[in-house]
């Protein structure tokens, strides 16, 4: 199934908005095998627009329209789009009496303008728009499908996922289910290399995603149900988790943080993290998510020397011995930060985040990490790459898996 995106508006020509439109409906479309060929913006000119409907009812199956659909003189595109495939309007009473109820609603009377907007064709599917006054349709014509969204963000997005994605669903007579697999620890060409035969899968896909300093999989299945798309990909992601191990650190989309602050309250635990080179980052992790106060205790960015020994009890001796970028140091930052806080579970961050700092002993991205619990403390030591953001970001990265692997 073809399918072409015509945005109308001269705004969008003249570049005063950006066309979101077009890369949210596009993103939608494929991952559904709805294949999108050409993309247009077309300004509010009839005559242009409907050289557009005309051409593109030539080359492809469903045409989606944004914009143009309000009670404007200049907002023609519905009008355009029915000439164009030589379908006459002609007034639909009941949408008529909503938008005048609408608009009672707010203590005002609609414009003669608003009744163009309660025009459609004999047998248009029309689509509700609970966020504004121009509803949506589809209308079909010879096997053709055009459907019609109003130009705001906020009235098209929830009209297309709650109208328009289940009608091209139907017209294709299938659905995408997917899942996606979170892994922690392995680059992607390593990855890569291991699932190498599922990625040559036709249904389900198996289709690596990477975000700093992770790899995620989106296994998605085609399918007739939700209950077939399920039973299609559990084997897949269970072959994942064979290959992977506990690499493998979630299966229905929970983020590394998400999976740490369930396992703390599911736990009943508590946790302090005592921070250097990642300054905050780590303790917003959690603080980010409602119902961390059921465990978070308190985070301390300690980023002097004297902060470390002042606030966590670092001695002045490991500093000297070691220094402040040393497993040491982060081993005596996270006990401080434990028995200072009474927590259970303390992490500790120090580390050269860069672009300076470095030397030939302890270049840029030298990062520890310690986690100190009831059972002793572990330290990890990283040698990161990439620039101070990318290299913050990995060491909380890290201190998450750190403590998601003590707790699971
Ligand atoms: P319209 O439906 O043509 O009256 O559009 C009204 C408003 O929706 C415009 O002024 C824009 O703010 C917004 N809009 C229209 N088309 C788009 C688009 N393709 N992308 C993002 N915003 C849009
Ligand atoms: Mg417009």
């Amino acid at each position: 199934m073809t399918a072409e995106l015509i945005c109308v508006g001269t705004e969008l020509l003249m570049g005063q908005i950006l066309n979101t439109n077009a890369q949210f409906i596009s993103r939608e479309l494929a991952p559904r095998g709805i294949d999108l060929y050409h993309q247009l913006v077309v300004g509010d000119n009839p005559k242009r627009l409907k050289e557009a409907t005309l051409t593109a009812l030539n080359r492809a199956d469903i045409l989606i329209f944004s914009g143009g659909l309000g009670p404007t003189p200049d907002d023609l595109t519905k009008e355009t789009v029915c000439e164009a495939m030589g379908l006459p309007l002609v007034l639909f009473e009941g949408e008529w009496e909503r938008i005048v109820r609408y608009f009672e609603s707010k203590n005002r009377c609609p414009s003669i303008n608003n009744k163009k907007q309660a025009m459609f064709p004999e047998g248009a599917k029309i689509l509700d728009n609970p966020n504004g006054t121009a509803p949506g349709c589809i209308l079909e014509k010879d096997g053709k499908a055009a459907i019609l969204m109003p130009g705001p963000p906020r009235e098209m997005q929830p009209m297309f996922l709650n109208h328009v994605l289940p009608y091209l669903e139907k017209r294709s007579g299938h659905i995408l289910y997917s899942r996606e697999v979170r892994i922690f620890g392995m680059g992607e060409a390593d990855v890569a290399e291991r699932l190498k035969e599922l990625f040559d899968n036709e249904n389900p896909t198996v289709a690596p995603y990477v975000k700093t300093g992770e790899v995620t999989l989106r296994i998605t299945a085609r399918c007739q149900t939700e209950q077939a798309g399920l039973l299609m990909v559990a084997p897949v992601i269970a072959e994942i988790r064979g290959l992977l191990g506990d690499l493998v650190y979630s299966v229905n989309g929970e983020t590394l943080p998400q999976v740490c602050h369930n396992a703390l309250i599911a736990r009943k635990s508590s946790l302090a993290v005592a921070e250097s080179c990642t300054g905050g980052l780590l303790a917003s992790a959690f603080i980010d998510l409602p119902q961390s106060s059921k465990y978070f205790i308190e985070g301390a960015v300690t980023y002097s020397n004297d902060a470390k020994i002042r606030r966590l009890g670092v001695k002045h001796s490991t500093l000297k011995r070691f220094g402040a970028v040393s497993a040491e140091c982060a081993a005596e930052m996270a006990e401080g930060m434990r028995k200072t806080s009474n927590s259970e579970l303390a992490l500790a961050t120090t580390g050269i985040a860069g672009p300076d700092g470095g030397s030939d002993d302890k270049p840029v991205g030298l990062v520890y990490i310690a986690l100190a619990s009831p059972s002793g403390t572990i330290v990890k030591e990283l040698n990161l790459f990439g620039d101070r953001d990318r290299i913050r970001l990995v060491a909380v990265l890290n201190a998450l898996d750190i403590l998601r692997r003590y707790m699971v």
